[in-house]
């Protein structure tokens, strides 16, 4: 190993026994820093991602991404392929709805971010948003990931609802590995035998992904709860565990939602969370404006 340092074509030799070693802090001992234009994840100031479950409509998203960006939000997120249980279900705007998150981000500044559900979807969704995102039911898809890796798009990627910490870190390594370091993780619940929330949101995974990882770590409490009594306290805990992000749905009549009703936050619960959140992120270190 030393001859081959010694070629000068080699700058550092690594040797890691870990099956995510590019995502370990083994291989970059300082937290990451993710740039998505202004939205800096794993830095001083909490990225906040605020914006509906689904694009359904021009007035929707931009009353959506204008009460997130008057508020102090980084980033405007809004599906528009949308993985549903159910095929009954409403499935996203598609092509249409990009051009409506590409008009917001026009409007507001705001870059953007939305699902790719599928590998040939990636140069699409890469043409109108600023950073893909890979939902928790493709955490594992393999063929999406190393897309994505190619792409090398700034991707957040969601934890799986039934995915051990270390099979997320692994999911990631294939994204890294294609040569895409701008990786972000989002926690985002996981399936228990608990019934009273949507999922069981595992916050603890915050503090040791911090000691495992140098990637920055989203909390994303309204799929987590699935409740919107639920997203304040679950979001002002995982600044105090020391989030880098949050992802929160917001909607301008939630009680109207074609998707996720019963977490969106409405716009003025939205602007009162944005500013309970600053002193907490002030106990630890961080601010939210
Ligand atoms: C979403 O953020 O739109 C979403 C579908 O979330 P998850 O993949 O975490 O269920
Ligand atoms: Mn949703």
């Amino acid at each position: 190993m030393n001859q081959l340092k010694e070629t000068g074509l080699v700058e550092r030799i690594v040797v890691s026994s870990s099956k995510a070693q590019l995502a370990s802090r083994e291989f970059q001992n300082e937290t990451s820093v993710v740039e998505v234009g202004k939205a800096r994840f794993g830095a001083e100031k909490i990225v906040v991602i605020a914006g509906p479950c689904s694009v359904e409509g021009r007035e929707q998203l931009l009353e959506a991404a204008l009460a997130a960006k008057k508020n102090g939000a980084s980033m405007l997120r809004g599906g528009v392929f949308k993985p549903r249980t159910s095929p009954y279900d409403f499935q996203g705007l598609g092509e249409a709805g990009l051009k409506l998150l590409a008009e917001a981000r026009e409007e507001t500044g705001l870059p953007v971010v939305t699902e790719v559900l599928e590998p040939e979807k990636v140069d699409l969704v890469s043409k109108y948003s600023d950073m893909l995102q890979i939902g928790a039911r493709n955490v594992q898809n393999f063929a999406l990931l190393r897309a994505v890796g190619k792409s090398r798009r700034p991707a957040i990627l969601k934890r799986g609802m039934m995915t051990t910490i270390d099979e997320w870190l692994q999911a990631a390594e294939y994204i890294l590995l294609e040569g895409n370091q701008n990786v972000v993780l989002c926690e985002r619940g996981i399936r228990t035998f608990e019934t009273a929330t949507r999922n069981t949101l595992d916050l603890a995974a915050v503090p040791v992904l911090r000691k495992a990882t140098h990637l920055p770590i989203v909390v994303d409490p309204s799929h987590a709860t699935g409740s919107r009594e639920l997203i304040a306290p679950m979001a002002k805990a995982a600044v105090a565990a020391g989030t880098d992000g949050l992802m929160i749905e917001m909607h301008p009549t939630p009680e109207l939602a074609l998707s996720d009703s019963q977490q969106q936050l409405d716009l003025a619960e939205f602007a009162v969370l944005m500013q309970e959140l600053e002193s907490v992120a002030k106990a630890v270190g961080r601010r939210i404006r």
